[in-house]
């Protein structure tokens, strides 16, 4: 939709109406990474694409508590096991990955705007620095920190030819994609060098430790899982590992017996024998990055697949990058109704 049109679309109010009535029984579900204050060292090696301002986040939630009601996961859980029913236009907030920012800037904000969330913890990460290789690489390179000899120590360890220095963001990606390509058992070696080289990284560490996972659950947040390595399903070795060892570890940490049911898969990359797997395990969610509204319909059959929706801030911001809610509207409202 073109910006002028969206806006009074929006300001109209003609979109939130059309919402109001299309959306009533779908549920949203939205996902965010990092929250990070404005000032945070944190910024210098972070992923804009995966992290938002506080000031964005708030500006998020004020728009959700204008459009929806949000709903915790075990109101899902409940009309989708039990066929209670939701509140029109239900919202789910999830976060990926177990960044110890949502902790210190997410929850309190969440708490303020009364609105439950979801987290997914990558268990092999808890009360490390940082998320994983691929972080701790695009962090080294944002603070240009990898240098000529660093990439030749890689290049050596991996056993393959890698470019020689880091110009350019396509080199990066040249450097990230091959990498990815490498067999993890390849790869491992690798991870251990880049997460070494990333300990001065500004602002560590980054990822929620087992005390701040006990204490974000009293802000009304859930907890799933997201793996253990962080790295995707469909590439690992043992996809059945990774979902069944998230969970004990979660299990253990949380020193709770109730199953978790919910997993995120890392990456977004999924598929029909990850999701059978994950059912044979136990869980009984899904949330995916399909783009696309929920439908429910609150029968107790198969593992519920999920649609979200990622928020990203510069896709959604005004030039002074402030959110401009048409923007964020026309995302939202107008999405796909898919059967869950
Ligand atoms: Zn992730």
């Amino acid at each position: 939709m073109k910006h002028s049109l969206r806006k009074l679309a929006y300001i109209s109010g003609l979109l939130p109406f059309y919402h109001g009535i299309r959306n009533q029984r779908a549920l949203t579900v939205v996902l965010f990474h990092r929250v990070l204050p404005e000032d945070a060292p944190e910024w210098q090696a972070a992923d804009p694409e995966w992290t938002v301002t506080t000031s964005f986040f708030e500006s998020c939630l004020k728009f959700f508590r204008s459009h929806y009601n949000g709903v915790s996961f075990s109101q899902v859980m409940a009309n989708h096991l039990d066929g209670e029913a939701l509140p029109p236009n239900p919202l789910l907030i999830t976060f990926d990955d177990g960044w110890n920012c949502n902790l210190r800037h997410a929850a309190p904000l969440l708490r303020k705007y009364h609105l439950p969330a979801l987290l997914f913890v990558t268990t092999g990460a808890v009360g490390k620095h940082i998320l994983s290789w691929q972080e701790a690489l695009f962090a080294l390179w944002k603070t240009r920190t990898l240098d000529e000899e660093h990439l030749q120590s890689l290049s050596k360890k991996a056993g393959i030819k890698l470019p020689a220095s880091l110009k350019s963001e396509q080199d990066f990606e040249q450097l990230l994609t091959l990498l990815q390509e490498l067999p993890v058992a390849r790869r491992r070696p690798l991870d251990d060098l880049l997460m070494d080289w990333s300990m001065d990284l500004p602002g560590l560490p980054y990822m929620l430790n087992e005390n701040e996972l006990m204490e974000i659950q009293d802000h009304g947040i859930s907890l799933g899982t997201h793996g253990v390595s962080h790295d995707a399903f469909v590439q690992t070795d043992s996809p059945h590992d990774e979902l069944h060892l998230s969970w004990k570890d979660l299990c253990r940490i949380t020193g709770n017996s109730t199953p978790v049911q919910c997993f995120s898969p890392p990456q977004g990359q999924y598929n029909k024998n990850i999701l059978e797997i994950a059912e044979n395990l136990g869980y009984v969610c899904a949330c995916t990055s399909k783009t696309a509204l929920n439908a429910l319909n609150g029968r107790n059959t198969g593992i519920l697949d999920l649609g979200r929706i990622n928020i990203e801030q510069p896709a959604l911001s005004d030039q002074n990058g402030k959110l401009d809610p048409s923007r964020l509207a026309s995302l939202l409202f107008r999405q796909p109704i898919l059967a869950a």
